[in-house]
C-alpha cells in the first residue's frame, strides 16, 4: 500500500505550491522509491483542455491523451516518471462521475447523495486509484488552490478522512505558506502563515511539514516562532527562498533535512544520496560558460505559463550546451513585413510554438520566413509546422493564397486542413489528436540523427495536419517530410535540408523534455543557435581587422 503526502498552500495562490511538492517527490525518487503524483483542481471545468491559456497557463499532455494542468508537466519533469489522465482530478470529474453514478440508480440505493461522504468517497476513491495503479510507494497530492476557497472544502475533508482511513504512519500533511518582507521596515512577517495554519487547523488538518516560501534565508527566531504558534517542531519548518533556478529547490530542501523528516514520518527506508545528477544539473544551468538568445514567436507573451514546457525545454537544451538560454518572448501580431529584421536580427534562433486562432498567424509566418531565408536555426512546435508548411508553400512552391483552413476556408491551397477522420466533429471539447502516436523517420534526415532512432513516440494535440495532396509539390521544391505517422498518412516533421538547423514536428516535443534527458530537438536548435553564433563574432572579428 502506497504511502500519502498531502500538499495545500495557503495566504496567497502562485506560490509555488507544485514546484514545492515536485521537490519532494524528486527526493524521494532519488533515494530510490516508486513515486506518483496528483494535481486537484477544484474548478468545475472536466479538465484544462478549454481553458484560455491567458487564465490558466498551459494545458499539458500526457502519454494517454489527458489535457492537464501545467503543474503536471512540473512534476514529470521533477521525478521524470510519465503520469497518465489519473494524475489530474477536478470537481467536474467528481460531481459528474457522482451525477452518473446516481442517474444509473444501481450505485446508491435510493440514499440522498450528498458532499458528505458521496463525494468525498468519489475523490478518495480517485486518490487510491492514482497510487494503486501506478503501484506507487509514494503518492503525493496537491490541492490547488488556498486553504480556505470554498470550492476547495470537499478536497480538503477527503483527505482528512484518508488519514484515519489509511491509519497514523500511512499520510502526511504538508502545508506551502508565504512569510512576507515588509520591504519599508526591512522585516519578516509571520501572522498569514499564522492564520493559514490555523484555517487547516479548523478542518481538521494538522500539518506535519510547513514551507515558507521567503525572499531571504529566515533567522532562527523566526524559525521559532512559526514554530510556537503552529504548533510545529522548528526542524519541521522548511524555507524556500526565492531563485532563479527551478531545479535547485530540491536541493534546497535536501539540505533541510526533508528526506529524514519524511521518512521519519512515514517510516520510509532512508537512503542518501541519489541527487548527484540534479546537482550537477544546477551547477551547469547557473554557472554556464556560453549563452544564446532565442525568440519565440507567439500569442501569449505576456503570460509566460502560457508556453512553461517549451522554456522549460529550451533550458534543458542550454544546459545540455553549457549555455545560458535567454528567451525573447516576441508578441508576433507585431511582426510586420517592414519590422522584421528590427525585431528578429539579434536572435541566434527562433522558435514558433503551439498555438489556436488566427491572430498572430501571418506574423509567426514572418518570423519563419526570415529564419528560412537568413539561415537562422528555426524549430516550430505544431502550429510551427503548420505555418512553416504555408510559407513554404507560398514562397518557394509558388502557391499563391496557400493558407491552413483552420484559418482560411476559401484559400486556393489548402496546405493544412482538418484530420480526415474527425470531418464530421462538432463538440469541441476533447476531440482532437491527443497523446501519444509513433512517429516513423526517414533514415539519413535531420530529425533521424538528432533522435538517434528509427520510431520516436511523441504526444501531440492538434486539429489539423498537413494536406497529404501538397506533400508532392513541397517535397519537389526541397522540403524533406522527415518523420510521418507508421502507415506514412500523416506528416509528422517536416525539415529543410539546405539550411543550418530548420525542423518543425506536428507533435509537440516540449512535453517530453527532462531536464537530465533534453529533447533532441531543443538540443540541437541550442546548439545550431551557438554555432551561428559563433560564426557571425568570427566574420565580425574579420571585418574588424
Ligand atoms: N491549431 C492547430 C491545430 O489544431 C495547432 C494546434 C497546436 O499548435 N497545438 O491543428
Amino acid at each position: 500500500m502506497a504511502k500519502h503526502i498531502f500538499v495545500t498552500g495557503g495566504v496567497v495562490s502562485s506560490l509555488g505550491k507544485g514546484i514545492a511538492a515536485a521537490s519532494i517527490g524528486r527526493i524521494l525518487r532519488s533515494s530510490g522509491l516508486r513515486v506518483t503524483m496528483l494535481k486537484i483542481d477544484p474548478y468545475i471545468n472536466v479538465d484544462a483542455g478549454l481553458m484560455n491559456p491567458f487564465q490558466h497557463g498551459e494545458v499539458f499532455v500526457t502519454d494517454d491523451g489527458a489535457e492537464t494542468d501545467l503543474d503536471l508537466g512540473h512534476y514529470e519533469r521533477f521525478i521524470d516518471v510519465p503520469l497518465t489522465r489519473l494524475s489530474n482530478v477536478t470537481t467536474g470529474q467528481v460531481y459528474k462521475a457522482v451525477i452518473e453514478k446516481e442517474r444509473d440508480g444501481k450505485y446508491y440505493l435510493g440514499q440522498t447523495v450528498q458532499v458528505i461522504p458521496h463525494i468525498t468517497d468519489e475523490i478518495k476513491e480517485r486518490i487510491l486509484k492514482c497510487a494503486r495503479v501506478a503501484e506507487a510507494d509514494v503518492c503525493l497530492t496537491e490541492i490547488g488552490g488556498t486553504v480556505g476557497d470554498i470550492e476547495g472544502q470537499p478536497f480538503l475533508e477527503a483527505i482528512r478522512q484518508l488519514k484515519g482511513d489509511l491509519g497514523e504512519g500511512n499520510v502526511i500533511y504538508v502545508h506551502v505558506t508565504l512569510v512576507p518582507t515588509l520591504t519599508r521596515i526591512n522585516e519578516m512577517k509571520t501572522k498569514p502563515t499564522q492564520h493559514s495554519v490555523r484555517e487547516l487547523r479548523g478542518v481538521g488538518i494538522h500539518p506535519d511539514i510547513l514551507v515558507c516560501r521567503v525572499e531571504q534565508p529566515m533567522s532562527k527566531e523566526m524559525r521559532d516562532k512559526i514554530a510556537l504558534f503552529c504548533d510545529i517542531v522548528p526542524e519541521a519548518i522548511i524555507e524556500s527562498v526565492d531563485t532563479d533556478c527551478l531545479y535547485e529547490v530540491p536541493l534546497m530542501f535536501e539540505r533541510q533535512g526533508v528526506r529524514r523528516l519524511v521518512a521519519d514520518a512515514l517510516d520510509l527506508s532512508d537512503s542518501d544520496g541519489g541527487l548527484e545528477e540534479w546537482e550537477a544539473i544546477v551547477e551547469r544551468s547557473k554557472s554556464p560558460s556560453h549563452e544564446v538568445s532565442i525568440a519565440m514567436v507567439g500569442k501569449y507573451m505576456d503570460v509566460q505559463d502560457a508556453y512553461m514546457s517549451v522554456t522549460e525545454a529550451l533550458q534543458h537544451g542550454g544546459v545540455a550546451n553549457d549555455a545560458r538560454v535567454n528567451i525573447n518572448y516576441l508578441e508576433s501580431e507585431e511582426l510586420h513585413g517592414d519590422n522584421v529584421e528590427e525585431l528578429l536580427g539579434d536572435a541566434d534562433g527562433i522558435l514558433v510554438p503551439g498555438g489556436f486562432g488566427e491572430r498572430g498567424m501571418e506574423g509567426k509566418i514572418n518570423a519563419i520566413n526570415y529564419a528560412r531565408t537568413h539561415g537562422v536555426p528555426f524549430l516550430g512546435l505544431c502550429l510551427g509546422l503548420q505555418c512553416a508548411v504555408v510559407e513554404f508553400a507560398r514562397n518557394v512552391c509558388g502557391l499563391q493564397g496557400a493558407a491552413s483552413k483552420e484559418f482560411t476556408e476559401d484559400t486556393p491551397h489548402p496546405v493544412v486542413i482538418f484530420l480526415k477522420e474527425q470531418e464530421y466533429v462538432t463538440e469541441l471539447g476533447g476531440t482532437q489528436r491527443l497523446g501519444e502516436y509513433p512517429c516513423r523517420l526517414e533514415p539519413g534526415s535531420l530529425a533521424h540523427r538528432l533522435y538517434g532512432e528509427d520510431t520516436v513516440m511523441e504526444r501531440h494535440r492538434h486539429r489539423y495536419e498537413v494536406n497529404n495532396a501538397y506533400r508532392d509539390s513541397l517535397g519537389r521544391h526541397g522540403m524533406v517530410l522527415s518523420g510521418t505517422s507508421p502507415k506514412g498518412d500523416l506528416v509528422e516533421i517536416i525539415e529543410l535540408p539546405g539550411h543550418p538547423y530548420f525542423i518543425a514536428s506536428q507533435f509537440h516535443p516540449e512535453f517530453k523534455s527532462r531536464p537530465n534527458r533534453p529533447h533532441p530537438f531543443f538540443q540541437g536548435l541550442i546548439q545550431a543557435s551557438l554555432d551561428r553564433k559563433a560564426v557571425a563574432k568570427k566574420l565580425s572579428a574579420v571585418e574588424a581587422t
